[in-house]
């Protein structure tokens, strides 16, 4: 019998998420940040204290491992991310960590002893920043094509060397898992448990300059004017419309600069990046050639774009999945499938390694906001749904 101590739980997360909390501000948790640290000590000692054996690779990935009956066997992976946006809520990456460390320690309580060890894992800046995002579980798996900056490094008090000497002997490892919360609205609002999802999206980003001519706002006429802001909302505006008519497909614009930005003068450049994500490659590719032809179509301004980012999109592992939607009817926990919109630590995973996750739900979708919020029923129904299928998947693994 598995037992999650709920008030056990909830006070260890609650405790956690005051380290580097600012009232009426949030959680302020970077990586390599002194709260990280404090965090990542807070952490290391509770797995101690519950008969893990702990170890810190050389970027700062924190691991705590239960042996199994078969200690050559490989292991059976569960955790998330330490490190929070700044003034993010409490979470968002520590949910699944602590999850973890609670299933394990029912796991001993009730004298259930698994086949594979088991490890908990807090992996690193997660979040974007200047390492890139997903940066700890990406050096785990050994996916740092490019590594960050010397200065990026630095900054964390890293080097190249610490990245190679950081990265796992895969071939240890059978599975991994991670629970975390949705960060959209689907579940909340369907009412549903838990989700499971199929595959994370794939994000692609261009950057895009319009070209057009600074003039005088006001002896210019309109219609001899190469308004290079009106040029690119035109032009945006029927992209983001054409995008809102499909499924399983988002895009969004940012980093916005104008020139000169003044007044009195008529937007003569126009910079700024658009985004777009999909579980489904070819729904992205539409959707940038259709940005493409929309920029190329001659109007009085001139663009240029080029390709910044590419992660494609990444599917969860179908045997994991399966077993979880074993764990959900046997815990009586209603579910469903689903995408996963946002990145995880489980995209650089699940490209090495079989991987799945578990989401449960965020009131009113919020995330990266002190306002993100899960009730404590669907914080326990996601530990104790974690517990049972390490336990489910030790079996699937044999
Ligand atoms: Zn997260």
């Amino acid at each position: 019998m598995i037992a999650i101590k709920g008030e056990r739980f909830l006070e260890e997360l609650k405790e956690q998420g005051r380290i580097g909390y600012r009232e009426g501000e949030g959680l302020f948790r970077d990586a390599y940040s002194a709260n990280y640290e404090r965090a990542r000590a807070f952490l290391k000692a509770r797995m101690e204290a519950a008969g893990l054996h702990t170890r810190i690779d050389r970027v700062g990935n924190l691991f705590g491992r239960l042996e199994g009956t078969d200690s050559r066997a490989p292991a059976i992976l569960a955790g998330s991310h330490l490190d929070s946006v700044r003034g993010g809520g409490i979470l968002d990456g520590p949910l699944g960590i602590f999850a973890a460390l609670e299933a394990l320690r029912a796991l001993q309580e009730g004298e259930i002893r698994c086949h594979h060890p088991l490890e908990v894992v807090a992996f690193t800046a997660e979040e974007g920043g200047p390492l890139g995002g997903t940066f700890g579980s990406r050096v785990f798996t050994g996916q740092m094509e490019t590594p960050p900056s010397a200065k990026a490094l630095g900054a964390a008090g890293l080097t190249v060397e610490d990245i190679t000497a950081s990265k796992a002997d895969l071939s240890r490892y059978g599975a991994y898992l991670e629970l975390h919360i949705e960060q959209g609205p689907v579940l909340w609002k369907k009412g549903i448990a838990i989700g499971l999802p199929t595959a994370i999206v794939g994000i692609t980003r261009y950057r895009v300059t319009v070209q057009g001519a600074a003039n005088h706002a006001g002896t210019t006429p309109m219609r001899e004017r190469k308004d290079a802001l009106y040029e690119t909302m035109a032009t945006l505006c029927r992209w983001i419309d054409y995008v809102r008519e499909k499924e399983d497909l988002v895009c969004n614009v940012g980093n916005v600069e104008i020139l000169p930005n003044e007044i009195g003068v008529i937007p003569g450049e126009v910079r700024f990046a658009v985004e777009i994500r999909s579980t489904d490659e070819g729904r992205i590719a539409d959707a940038a050639d259709r940005l493409k032809n929309l920029l190329e179509t001659p109007g009085s301004c001139r663009a240029e774009w080029g390709l910044w980012v590419r992660k494609p999109p990444v599917a969860l592992d179908e045997e994991l999945i399966t077993a979880l939607e074993g764990s959900c009817r046997g815990l009586d926990y209603t579910f469903i499938r689903m995408p996963s919109g946002a990145s995880h630590d489980a995209s650089p995973l699940a490209r090495v390694l079989p991987t799945a996750m578990i989401f449960v739900p965020s009131v009113g979708g919020i995330s990266h906001s002190r306002e993100e919020f899960s009730p404590k029923e669907d914080l326990l129904r996601g530990a104790t749904l974690l517990a049972r299928a390490l336990v489910d998947i030790d079996a699937l693994l044999d």
